[in-house]
């Protein structure tokens, strides 16, 4: 019998998440409830914010986290042009710029010296990615960015946990932003969280996640009566989301040492690869939250990328990519800025020639010892 597929990522759900959800059902408060106010409490004390907000998605907080530092048309954002395309299409809704930075190859993080170089009299904002959760080089970005006077905004979809010196990803900007779809760290199924120790952004994102409403659901001295002082959405979580975010919370300890250990697994089982780079913790302060191991070819292509995404599959081992194209390079922003292939080459190279592993919770240590085997054989057939 052939063994069992092994996912790149599969949430960890069970008994615990119905009961809960089960126990929101049964009630009456859906949105704007008790459960996602203990989730918002929960979660700050997690990351040691002063804020968490909870949020539809960490797309939606991203939006809502540039629109209050006040970026809007005429403004430009820097971003890295390695990340997931919901970074740069948070600055284009908010109707500002994104201006695409090279990454560095040594991290796949937005390069210090490219942020430096980039910030002009229009940069309202620096979006940073902490990619694959391994903190970017923030001493180096907040020294250029807070001369500039820009504030920092994290993008931390994957980095729950994620540290750098004393801090936590999430506390290294003005606001951080969490993803919690179904194969991140942990889930609510989709949602996301805004963290933040400033009073007036958090105020600001709390008021426009809800039409802009200027008083919250509990606080109307008349029920129903409310005036609007800005132009809000509606980008709140739902009770039921944080009911399943709360039961995650609980476990997370267990998720983040699993997929430790299922790295550090993973990473010494390759490192006899001589073609495969895996990036680390290169500033001697930052921890990583280990979401996937990245494993990267060579730049030359002398190991056909594809030919090893094909024997892994028919091995039955899960992977991703991340991200299949840079994201200036995707049709959408080629077509509206004019972006064409060679200005990127770091983002253009990992979105090339990266593969991303499985080091989640559902992977027992005898299924890492075959996704390292499976990459091993795969890459010797793929070399030209
Ligand atoms: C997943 C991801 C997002 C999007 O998160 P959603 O919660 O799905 O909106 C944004 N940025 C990065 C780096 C991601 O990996």
């Amino acid at each position: 019998m052939p063994d069992e597929p092994i996912p790149f990522g599969r949430p960890q759900l069970d008994a615990d998440e119905i009961e809960a959800v089960t126990r929101v059902l049964s009630g009456h408060t859906l949105v704007h409830g008790p459960v996602t106010a203990k989730f918002e409490k929960a979660f700050a004390a997690r990351v040691g914010a002063e804020h968490a907000i909870s949020v539809s998605s960490c797309t939606a907080g991203l939006q809502l986290s540039l629109l209050a530092n006040e970026v809007g048309p005429g403004d430009e954002v820097l971003v890295p042009a390695m990340t997931h395309v919901a970074t740069a299409h948070a600055v284009e809704w908010c109707g500002a710029k994104p201006v695409f930075v090279d990454v560095d190859p040594g991290s796949g993080n937005i390069a210090a010296s490219g942020v430096k170089a980039a910030l002009g009299s229009e940069t309202r904002a620096v979006l940073v990615v902490h990619y694959l959760g391994l903190p970017c080089d923030m001493d180096a970005i907040r020294t250029a960015s807070d001369a500039a006077g820009c504030p920092v905004i994290e993008d931390c979809a994957l980095a729950v946990d994620a540290r750098y010196g004393d801090r936590v990803a999430g506390t290294l900007g003005s606001t951080g932003c969490f993803s919690f779809y179904p194969v991140k760290h942990m889930t609510t199924i989709e949602g996301g969280m805004v963290t933040t120790n400033d009073d007036a952004l958090a105020a600001t994102i709390r008021q426009r996640r809800a039409f802009g409403y200027d008083r919250m659901l509990g606080q109307r001295r008349v029920t129903g009566v409310y005036d609007v002082t800005e132009l809000g959405h509606n980008f709140r979580m739902n009770e039921v989301e944080a009911a399943v975010g709360l039961a995650q919370m609980a476990k997370l300890d267990a998720f983040q040492a699993a997929r430790k250990a299922n790295f550090d697994r993973l990473r010494a089982a390759l490192a006899d690869i001589e073609e495969v780079t895996v990036f680390e913790p290169v500033q001697g302060k930052a921890v990583s939250s280990h979401y996937c191991l990245n494993a990267i070819l060579p730049e030359d292509g002398r190991v056909d990328r594809s030919r090893v995404l094909d024997r892994l599959k028919e091995a039955g081992i899960g992977f991703s990519v991340h991200y299949p194209v840079a994201v200036p390079l995707t049709t959408y922003y080629r077509k509206r800025y004019g972006f064409s292939p060679g200005k990127f080459p770091v983002a253009e190279w990992i979105a090339s020639q990266s593969i991303s592993l499985p080091v989640g919770p559902h992977v027992r240590p005898e299924d890492i010892d075959r996704i390292a085997e499976q990459l091993h054989d795969s890459i010797r057939h793929a070399r030209s």
